[in-house]
């Protein structure tokens, strides 16, 4: 290390940095580690945040003890979640006591809701970033830590994890200002990416080796770019070659129209599976969470589902406790999952968020309700998603094998279910045949055949 270079860099970039700056210019070594809370959007960020940080020839690494440049991506939509937020920066300051180099980011939906205030209250934290722009959160990273990346050469959303499934986020922000709900606050109001940039990125993906695509949105079903609504998208997607299979996530039960139904019935790629939040099954409290259907309407469209596409897997969101909601709401609700016989279901205790309008209603069910409500509801969710499992052992069913562990292959039936093979990695990112051997809750066991 020479004087003059010290010397330079000291006066470009101050003292303070010098270290860090040492790492990346002189040994070329950057240690970086992603914390992601929250939804499928965060980590299809941290994805691509992950991918400009491997271009620059930075190390990924698991502890925090190790990191040079350590990024938490937040999610507010509950209270908790938030907490979470909190609790890892309270650790991270205790921590950047001993390593005083270490460069702290704090991006997504709490960086976007509290914004500075963070680095009021947490002085290890460098940069804080919101969501309007993942480019431009990016870019604001590398500045940060001295690295240049073009963004136009990061192989977007490719997930370091699995190069085989690959999230596309084809939307931001939402519209629909449910009563009880931060996102309209946090990630701004509903706009659909450019058409030709989506199917791009996902040709692009697929490419690079991904074969099969989840388009991601907060309302993919209300996806609208000039003229190409969600149903003309998912058609174009599922013409680039070698792409195998296409799901898409999350739906609002208003926007998921007979076009969309018809797409998921007839494209052979469009797999079986709606994830469609459902939230209260009670006409009152459905009205109160402004989600602008009647648990009449939604019935009828699971119906019209299960009719053209006989075997769709049904899965959804489920809120107990909002304000207002009695023993008798929450009964409609609870024999609402007992009729419908959801695959899946996340079943959330209401918390308040600030900003919302529910905000502002009385939180009057109490937290000893709340937590039983939820436990009512996930018992029998988990009793019907078991049943249904069960009805599967000794079926033969086509599987996308995903994932390669040490000692077995985690694969994916079409309709969403994740099977566990005995290992064999000839058939990594292959399309094979199972025979379904054993069943739990949330998983099959099965056998190669054919
Ligand atoms: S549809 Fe409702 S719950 Fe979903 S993101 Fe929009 S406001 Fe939130």
């Amino acid at each position: 290390m020479s004087l003059s270079f010290n010397v330079s860099v000291e006066l470009k970039y101050g003292l303070k940095s010098l270290s860090f700056i040492k790492k990346v210019f002189w040994y070329n070594l950057l240690n970086y580690l992603i914390k992601t809370l929250g939804c499928q959007v965060n980590v299809c960020d941290s994805d691509k945040l992950d991918s400009a940080f491997s271009a620059c020839g930075a190390c990924k690494v698991d502890s925090l003890l190790d990191a040079d440049v350590f990024v938490l991506n937040t999610c507010s939509v509950r209270m908790q979640s938030e907490q979470k937020t909190f609790s890892y920066l309270g650790r991270v300051e205790e921590l950047k006591q001993q390593n005083l180099d270490m460069k702290v980011v704090v991006m997504g939906c709490v960086a976007e809701r509290l914004g500075y205030d963070i680095k009021k209250r947490f002085k290890s934290v460098d940069l804080v970033i919101g969501t309007k722009d993942v480019d431009d959160s990016i870019s604001k990273i590398m500045d940060l830590c001295y690295l240049k990346v073009s963004l136009k050469k990061i192989i977007p959303n490719v997930s370091p994890r699995s190069q085989i499934v690959s999230h596309i986020t084809i939307m931001k922000g939402c519209n629909n200002y449910c009563s009880y709900c931060i996102v309209p606050f946090v990630r701004g109001v509903e706009k659909s990416f450019d058409y030709n940039t989506v199917i791009n990125e996902c040709s692009l993906v697929v490419k690079n080796g991904a074969r099969e695509i989840i388009l991601l949105g907060q309302n993919v079903s209300s996806y609208k770019h000039r003229n190409v609504d969600f149903s003309l998208l998912l058609k174009s997607v599922a013409l680039i070659k070698n792409l195998k299979r296409i799901r898409f996530t999350t739906n609002h039960p208003k926007d998921l129209n007979d076009d969309l139904i018809n797409v998921i019935a007839t494209n052979p790629k469009t797999c079986p599976h709606v994830h469609l939040p459902m939230q209260s099954a009670s006409n009152k409290i459905l009205q109160s969470m402004n989600r602008r259907y009647t648990y009449e309407y939604y019935l009828a469209l699971i119906e019209k589902l299960r009719v053209a596409v006989p075997d769709i897997e049904i899965t959804t969101d489920i809120i107990v406790g909002f304000p207002g909601e009695t023993d008798e709401d929450f009964e409609c609700t609870l024999s609402a999952v007992k009729a419908i016989r959801f695959s899946g279901l996340y079943v959330f205790k209401y918390s308040p968020r600030p900003n919302t309008r529910a905000f502002e209603m009385s939180d009057n069910v109490s937290t000893i309700e709340k937590k039983r409500r939820h436990a009512i509801i996930l018992k029998e969710s988990n009793k019907i998603s078991a049943e249904i499992a069960l009805k599967m052992v000794g079926s033969n069913c086509q599987v996308l094998v995903e994932k390669i562990w040490n000692n077995f292959m985690e694969a994916r039936t079409r309709n969403g279910r994740k099977v566990f093979l005995k290992i064999n990695k000839e058939y990594f990112g292959k399309i094979i045949n199972v025979v379904i051997k054993e069943a739990k809750v949330n998983s099959l066991f099965g056998d190669v055949i054919g």
